[in-house]
C-alpha cells in the first residue's frame, strides 16, 4: 500500500533521529533519497548503512543549512539531478532548544526561528517550486509537534516554531491543491531519539523522561521509527485525498 518505488524524494534533517529513520525507511521502500544536513559525517554514516542493506539506490548526501536559501535551493536541486524530479519533501531539520519565556533570550528566539521556521519556509518554496513545474506534481510531509498543536511548558521559542510548521502545512496545502501538490505535517509526540535517550544519564533525566512518559497514553514514548511509518504513509498515493491535515504520532496525547 505504501510505495515509494522510484520516487525521488528529500528528506533534511536526515543526518539524526526522525530524520535519519525516515531517509532509511524510504530508501528501504525503493525510493531515490538525497539527505541533506548540517552534519556530513552523520550523512555518510546514512548512505554506507543503506549501501550495506542492498537497496535499491545510493543514497544522495548533501551538506546545508536549511536556513540558507542559497543552500535550501541546492537541496532541492541535488535532489532534482539525483532522482530526475523531485516527488516528496520531508522538511524535517530542526533544533529543539527547551527554555522558559523568561530564559529565552532576543537571540535564541531568532534561531529557533531561523532554523524551525524559515528554513521550513525555504525547504518548501525550492521543492513546491519544482513539483509544480512536474506533471505528477508531489508532495510534503513537515515536521511539526505536539508543541504545534498544543501549548507546553518551557517551549517559549520551540513552541512558537512548531506553530509555524503546522500553519505552514495548511496555509500550503490550500494554496497549492490546485497544482498538484499535496502538503501534511506530522506532529510527533516525544520520540526515543539519540538525544532523548542521552537524557536519562543526566541530572534529572530520568525524572523528566518518568514525568513526559506519563503524559503519552500509550505509557511510553515513540520510536523514530514509528514517526518515519507515519510520513511514510502521508508522502505515498495510499494519502492521495488528504492535504492540509496535522497528524498526531503522540501516544494519545493530544486526545486528552
Ligand atoms: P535530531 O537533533 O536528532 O535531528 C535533527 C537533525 O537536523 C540533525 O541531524 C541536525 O544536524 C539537523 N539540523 C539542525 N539544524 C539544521 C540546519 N540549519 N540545516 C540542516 N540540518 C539541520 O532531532 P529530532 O528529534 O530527530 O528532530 C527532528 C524533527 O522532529 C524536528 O523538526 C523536531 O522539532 C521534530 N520533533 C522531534 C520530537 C522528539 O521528541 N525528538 C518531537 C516532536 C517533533
Amino acid at each position: 500500500l505504501v510505495d515509494l518505488t522510484g520516487r525521488s524524494c528529500l528528506v533534511t534533517g536526515a543526518a539524526s533521529g526522525i530524520g535519519r529513520a525516515t531517509a532509511a525507511l524510504f530508501a528501504r521502500l525503493g525510493a531515490r533519497v538525497t539527505a541533506a544536513d548540517l552534519d556530513t559525517g552523520g550523512l555518510t554514516a546514512l548512505r554506507r548503512d543503506c549501501a550495506d542493506r542492498g537497496d535499491a539506490y545510493e543514497v544522495t548526501v548533501v551538506t546545508g543549512d536549511v536556513s540558507r536559501p542559497e543552500d535550501a535551493e541546492r537541496m532541492t536541486g541535488a535532489a532534482v539531478a539525483a532522482g530526475g524530479g523531485l516527488d516528496v519533501l520531508v522538511a524535517n531539520a530542526g533544533i529543539l532548544p527547551l527554555s522558559d519565556l523568561l530564559e529565552t533570550s532576543a537571540e535564541d528566539w531568532d534561531r529557533v526561528m531561523a532554523v524551525d521556521g524559515r528554513g521550513m519556509f525555504l525547504s518548501c518554496k525550492y521543492a513546491i517550486a519544482q513539483m509544480a513545474r512536474q506533471e505528477g506534481g508531489g508532495t510534503v510531509v513537515c515536521v511539526s509537534s505536539i508543541s504545534g498543536v498544543a501549548g507546553q511548558a518551557r517551549q517559549a521559542a520551540y513552541g512558537p516554531a512548531k506553530f509555524v510548521a503546522s500553519g505552514l502545512t495548511k496555509h500550503l496545502a490550500v494554496e497549492w491543491a490546485g497544482r498538484r501538490v499535496r502538503v501534511n505535517a506530522v506532529a510527533p509526540g516525544t520520540i526515543r531519539t539519540e538525544r532523548v535517550r542521552r537524557l536519562a544519564d543526566e541530572p534529572g533525566g530520568p525524572e523528566y523522561l518518568d514525568r513526559v512518559t506519563g503524559l503519552h497514553p500509550l505509557g511510553r514514548l515513540g520510536e523514530p521509527e514509528e514517526v518515519a511509518r507515519a510520513i511514510a504513509f502521508l508522502a505515498s498515493d495510499a494519502a492521495s485525498f488528504i492535504t492540509g491535515a496535522v497528524v498526531p504520532v503522540d501516544g494519545g496525547y493530544l486526545a486528552q
